[in-house]
């Protein structure tokens, strides 16, 4: 058994299922394990979608953390959830799944979610997204329109709806699914490891106003922008992330040096696996 196991993990590893990065949890480089089932519909050396459910799918690269995009489609229109990092004729892909005309959407502007928006002559995006630094879309030479809190997107029998989720970056956008009790979440909780490039308290009353919609809206799962194993953000997780956010700004939860964190980020703080990498700035 275990011989044919390790077999099946290799082959799997040779077949560009599982992608090294380096966890930043820890700074260790590990294979993470991004979902595994859902029939694959598009396997490339940049990128594998999935079909998730009918008219959702998932794409997963393997340049940092199994960054992830989501197309799905209604009756007349279909959504693109981020342009991943690094992925060769990305509308290519996207024309072989569906032949709905595609709109794109950014969770927010970070490379690693951004990263293949040229190959589309319209991006939505939060306004709050376009100073960000180190993004695609400040070089991108389409159209570039701005999404609205609360706006709705009517693909058709499918209508999703905008929520601007300032954490991550001041623009950090989740999109809900009503009608399938879904959402999508970029980086804005971080898979359960969040870097925070605003602070505590505007983070804290976006998991306030997020846990509320999603109570509201009967949804369970957001798909998130990275995989570090199974780990969609549900309102438990975020409720974790909410009260460790809560403990490090009042005091409770004391940071350590976050040596080499992501963006310049030199402290971190975990507890019960989950956690947030910030700086002193961030202490308010
Ligand atoms: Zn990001």
């Amino acid at each position: 058994m275990k011989a044919i196991r390790i077999l099946t993990m290799t082959l799997l590893m040779l077949a560009g299922i599982f992608c090294k990065a380096q966890d930043p949890r820890d700074g260790n480089m590990r294979y993470f394990e991004p979902v595994l089932d859902g029939e694959v519909v598009y396997r490339g050396p940049d990128v594998v979608f999935r079909k998730l459910s009918e008219g959702t799918w998932m794409g997963s690269g393997h340049v940092i953390a199994s960054e992830t995009l989501y197309l799905i489609e209604g009756k007349t229109r279909a959504l693109l959830i981020d342009t991943g990092a690094k992925i060769a004729g990305l509308d290519k892909i996207i024309r072989s799944i569906t032949d709905k005309p595609v709109t794109v959407v950014l969770t927010h502007a970070h490379s690693d979610h951004s990263g293949n928006v040229g190959c589309f002559p319209q991006v939505w995006i939060n306004p709050s997204e376009i100073s960000v630094r180190s993004n695609a879309v400040s070089g991108y030479e389409g159209q570039v329109s701005f999404l609205s809190d609360g706006q709705k997107i009517d693909l058709g029998g499918r209508t999703i709806e905008v929520f601007f989720a300032p954490g991550h970056t001041q623009g950090s956008t989740i999109f809900l699914d009503s009608s399938r009790r879904i959402g999508f979440s970029g980086s804005s909780f971080g898979s359960g490891n969040l870097n925070l490039l605003t602070d505590f308290s505007t983070f804290l009353k976006t998991c306030d106003s997020v846990l509320s919609v999603l109570k509201k809206r009967k949804i369970r799962i957001l798909y998130p922008g990275h995989y570090y194993g199974d780990n969609p953000d549900t309102p438990e997780r975020i409720k974790e992330m909410r009260s460790l956010a809560k403990d490090i700004l009042s005091g409770d939860v004391t940071g350590v040096p976050n040596t080499g964190g992501s963006f310049g980020l030199d402290t971190r703080a975990a507890r019960n696996g989950f956690r947030i990498n910030y700086s002193s700035r961030s202490l308010k």
